[in-house]
């Protein structure tokens, strides 16, 4: 009891003389703080471009970051032909399709639904937690009685064709992710909005096949996204537990804190990874943005591709990789 006394009164007097200045000050940024007045927004893969086309809009007409960071990857979510997101998405080993997915707004807000199943819409149940509710993360039959509750709607996730593939796959039991083929393919998308705002989200159905129950990186805040509206966001895609291990998105942010370019962040994000893992069959790609508006892309293996829309263009680049 006395020690307990005395550790109150030594926090007691360590909380009065303490100072809230950050050890790591945000580097300020070099250009115009408003460098895409039209907004900005880059996201992973092919299906990319249509989620930037969606989000852009939202941000031609006014609509803040968050918002367009949330509708824009939906549009991943409702395509069913995407093997990786949403409606459609592989199952893990035992037929049931498992969603993951979190949303940061530009006010360090964030929110998160893991191992969800049966809705549509992970990302949108994600930011109900973020609004709503006092928490950041709902997991499992948890966020998928939340979500019932507010009004979402009970769907089969699982396609005919995705039931197909596990089938196939079921013969076998081989489980091998594959180097970005489908088999993992998350949208993570990072927006900018005319007010020089940033806001993200990532969504995802994971690994294909993964054991019931497995979460990745994705709904993970910090390592599939991550967004600190005084420097930037990052956000990732591949193999969710190498990125979990080094929480990815958190670090890419934190190092352009202390200065580093995107690309620079990005690719020490990557290196990271490849120090302490055999890296020879996996893969992992990183996106970051900044307050200027300078983007970075890396991944350990080529094939990573993301889609930016900038200058009213919208198109998909290859990023730089390590090996
Ligand atoms: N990162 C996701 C996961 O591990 C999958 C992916 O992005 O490819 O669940």
């Amino acid at each position: 009891m006395s020690n307990r006394r005395s550790f109150l009164k030594r926090s007691g007097a360590a909380l009065a003389g303490l100072s809230l200045a950050p050890l790591v000050k945000a580097q300020p940024v070099k250009k115009d703080p408003i460098p895409y007045k039209k907004g900005l927004v880059i996201s992973t893969w092919w299906h990319g471009l249509a989620a930037n086309d969606e989000a852009h809009k939202i941000i031609a007409n006014g609509g803040t970051a968050v918002d367009a960071a949330e509708m824009g990857v939906r549009i991943t979510e409702a395509d069913a032909t995407g093997q990786s997101v949403g409606v459609g998405g592989l199952p893990d080993r035992d037929g049931n399709v498992t969603l993951d997915a979190c949303i940061m707004d530009s006010k360090g807000n964030a929110g998160s639904v893991c191992f969800l199943q049966d809705i549509l819409h992970p990302v949108s149940v994600a930011r109900k937690v973020m609004d709503d509710t006092p928490h950041v993360m709902l997991a499992g039959e948890g966020a998928r009685r939340f979500a019932l509750d507010n009004g979402f709607e009970k769907t089969k996730l699982l396609t005919p064709e995705s039931e197909k593939a596990w089938k196939e796959w079921l013969k076998e039991k081989e489980y091998k992710p594959i180097i970005n083929i489908e088999n993992h393919d998350t949208i993570g998308l990072l927006s900018m909005d005319k007010a020089g705002d940033i806001a993200g989200a990532c969504t995802t159905s994971g690994l294909a096949y993964k054991m019931h129950g497995r979460v990745g990186d994705s709904p993970i805040i910090g390592a599939g996204l991550f967004v600190d509206n005084e420097v930037g966001g990052a956000t990732a895609t591949g193999l969710g537990e190498l990125v979990l291990r080094t929480l990815g998105s958190f670090l890419i942010v934190e190092l352009m804190r202390q200065g580093a370019s995107p690309q620079e962040a990005c690719e020490e994000g990557v290196r990271r990874i490849a120090e302490r893992n055999n890296v020879k069959d996996m893969q992992v790609g990183y996106l970051a943005v900044n307050k200027a508006g300078e983007v970075g892309a890396y991944a350990i293996h080529p094939g990573f591709n993301y889609a930016l829309h900038r200058d009213g263009h919208n198109e998909m680049i290859d990023a730089k990789s390590m090996l």
